[in-house]
């Protein structure tokens, strides 16, 4: 049979580990969900500015467009200029300035080309990037509402655990009740331990037969001399 009161403090120590594994759950799932708005909120900034990049694309091209079409009615201009002058000279000069547009074009209308050949690709990434985000945005729905259901879940969870918890708190020892609860505090893991071998389950330095052997046959509770943690006895 095994000590009453270990019993007692085990049954304790795994409520309150599920406690204390239920209310770290809890804490977490709200900074999921953020982590989850966060992510949708720069995946949909990063495919505005994709937009907005395309669209300028389209714009720089549509002004080029326009200078190309300002310099094609200066050549007509430069034309009836010539048809209306008698003077060799200014015909001359008329046919430079028509060489000069002309080749402006040229370098304009090569430019223009480049720009609509970008403005396809980028076309072609934007429905990419909107198919990618819609995926995203869908997965991210259900990835929330199931986290907002594991939150209804545990928190229906821990007010059980709790429950436990506390009846199993009544069952220990008042007087061992606060040492428990303080190795557990200093220890963060685990405040009570079985003794494997001769040695210590938490620290797992070798114990003193002393304390083995008030550990297997004592009425009360044993320490650890090293690390503090409370030793039972466990039965094979
Ligand atoms: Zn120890």
């Amino acid at each position: 049979m095994m000590n009453p009161t270990v019993e007692a403090v085990l049954v304790l120590q795994e409520r309150d580990t599920k406690v204390t594994a239920l209310t770290a759950e809890l804490e977490d799932l709200p900074e999921q969900i953020e982590a989850i708005e966060r992510e949708a909120a720069s995946r949909a900034a990063k495919f505005d500015e994709l937009k907005n990049n395309t669209r300028k694309i389209e714009a720089e091209r549509k002004k080029i467009d326009l200078e190309v079409k300002g310099k094609e009615s200066a050549i007509a201009r430069y034309k009836s200029q010539q048809q209306q002058t008698r003077k060799n000279e200014e015909f001359a000069a008329l046919n430079h300035e028509i060489e000069h547009a002309e080749k402006e074009i040229s370098a304009l209308e090569d430019k223009e080309l480049e720009l609509m050949e970008a403005y396809d690709q980028g076309l072609v990434r934007v429905a990419e990037g909107q198919k990618e985000l819609a995926a995203f945005q869908e997965k991210a729905k259900q990835k929330k509402a199931d986290l907002e259901k594991r939150i209804g879940v545990v928190t229906a969870e821990l007010v059980g655990a709790k429950e436990r918890q506390a009846t199993a708190e009544k069952a220990v020892p008042e007087d061992v009740l606060p040492r428990y609860r303080r190795i557990l505090k200093s220890k963060r893991d685990v405040a009570i331990v079985p003794i494997n071998g001769a040695s210590c389950g938490g620290c797992h330095m070798k114990l003193t037969s002393q304390t083995v052997l008030s550990a297997r046959t004592g009425e009360g509770i044993t320490a650890c001399e090293n690390c503090g943690r409370l030793v039972y006895w466990a039965e094979l």
